[in-house]
């Protein structure tokens, strides 16, 4: 696939995917045209040698794998989650002549970005049926819907040196004026909107606010792509289409799960059994499972910070990745990332063969460094594990940066390494 293709294709899936809901939605039904079958957790499973599966589990996480004779798995990792603001079970607050709403902060976000944006809200909503069953639906206002203005600076006049942001008090969005406003009656037009009409009941929601501003190139030349949800939609879509491009006969997997913000810790979470529940019921056999994990590498995939033109003082020197620079491979001596010299080898190898360029990340010794599913998977399994990702700016920002070369030479050199 060709780089423009690549990326007008990776600005949709942004756009389309506000949630890890409908991230995972619409991931499967790229899996489902490319000819895989699903299958569900709760069912017997009969898998055929050569054909193609995925799994979703909580509409928030997917699997998806090729099954061919040899074992030799070359896996993908990646997350579908990012920070965002989520509204509260009772999410109503009306005073001083304004309805807005309560909200939680998601994962680590920057909660500055998240000022005097047009925010629409997207999710999921369960509720019963005409029938008595209890159902639930995607939803996806599509509008703007709220705003968190700013407070003026007449109003703080040491806002550019000191403001700081109380989380439960100052970044509740705005809805409207109308007092008379019900939210019972919005979440029915949500689900309206969704082909709901039935909903007797409604029990419960996990909505999200999110930016409206669709995902844009920018800069002279489009070096940059900016979005809400790169980190790390952007490694979805990679793998995802990597898996989608290899030959059926190649073993490839590819897992996308949910909460790596909040720490993986879940039934879909890194931490949680998914990956392993799966792959223990593909290969059922105690040594058919050890030596295919043997044989197997597993790439995670997450952002990596580029070395900031304007904060150049926060990265080491010698390992400063640079936009559009080549995909980052990611090392830490404390294992918060899991690469090591001879999974960094493997990669480097197929990325040299096809003529791409890699960078190196380590965070400066005097700061903290981040996590990734990597060394999560790695433990959990025992797996030889390598962990890279895009450079990008503004992470965790409402609108992230990153360049308009990196997502594809990683696609690439992804694609290469499951057909070495
Ligand atoms: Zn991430």
């Amino acid at each position: 696939m060709n780089k423009q293709d690549f990326n007008e294709g990776f600005l949709g899936f942004l756009d389309a995917s506000p949630t890890p809901f409908h991230a995972v939605q619409n991931m499967a039904g790229m899996f489902d045209n490319a000819g895989f079958k699903r299958l569900f957790e709760e069912q017997k499973w009969a898998l055929e040698q050569g054909k193609k599966y995925f799994v979703v589990r909580n509409d928030s996480s997917i699997i998806a794998f090729t099954y061919p004779k040899n074992k030799n798995f070359l896996m993908v990792g990646a997350h579908t989650d990012s920070p965002n603001l989520k509204l509260k079970p009772n999410p109503l607050i009306k005073e001083h002549g304004v309805v807005k709403f309560g909200v939680e902060s998601y994962g680590g976000l920057l909660l500055n970005s998240w000022f005097d944006r047009d925010l629409s809200l997207a999710g999921r909503i369960s509720y019963l049926d005409a029938n008595n069953l209890i159902k639930d639906a995607l939803v996806d206002a599509k509008k703007s819907i709220a705003i968190i203005p700013s407070l003026a600076i007449h109003l703080d006049r040491e806002a550019n040196e000191k403001r700081s942001i109380n989380a439960q008090t100052d970044i509740c969005p705005i809805a409207t004026t109308d007092s008379e406003f019900a939210w019972e009656v919005f979440l029915r037009e949500l689900l309206a909107q969704s082909g709901v009409a039935d909903a007797q009941e409604i029990y419960a929601h996990e909505l999200s606010f999110y930016d409206t501003q669709k995902a844009s190139f920018v800069g002279l030349k489009e070096e940059f792509i900016a979005s809400a949800r790169i980190d790390n939609l952007l490694s979805c879509y990679v793998g995802m289409l990597a898996l989608c491009s290899v030959d059926e006969a190649k073993p490839m997997l590819f897992v996308a799960n949910d909460h790596e913000e909040i720490g993986s810790q879940s039934a879909v979470g890194a931490e949680g059994s998914f990956l392993h529940s799966v792959l223990k019921r593909v290969f059922r056999e105690h040594e058919e499972f050890e030596q295919m994990i043997r044989a197997s590498l597993f790439v995670s995939a997450d952002n990596a910070h580029a070395i900031h033109p304007n904060f150049p003082i926060k990265h080491d020197a010698a390992h400063a990745p640079r936009i559009n620079g080549g995909t980052v491979i990611k090392v830490n001596a404390n294992q918060r990332y899991a690469s090591n010299a001879k999974t960094i080898a493997r990669f480097c190898n197929v990325a040299a063969s096809l003529g791409e360029v890699t960078q190196n990340f380590v965070m400066r010794s005097d700061m903290a460094c981040g996590s990734t599913i990597g060394p999560i998977t790695a433990a959990k399994l025992g797996i030889d594990t390598l962990d890279v990702g895009a450079p990008t700016y503004a992470m965790h920002s409402i609108r992230e940066l990153c360049g308009s070369d990196d997502a594809h030479s990683l696609y690439k050199i992804l694609v290469g390494l499951c057909e070495r």
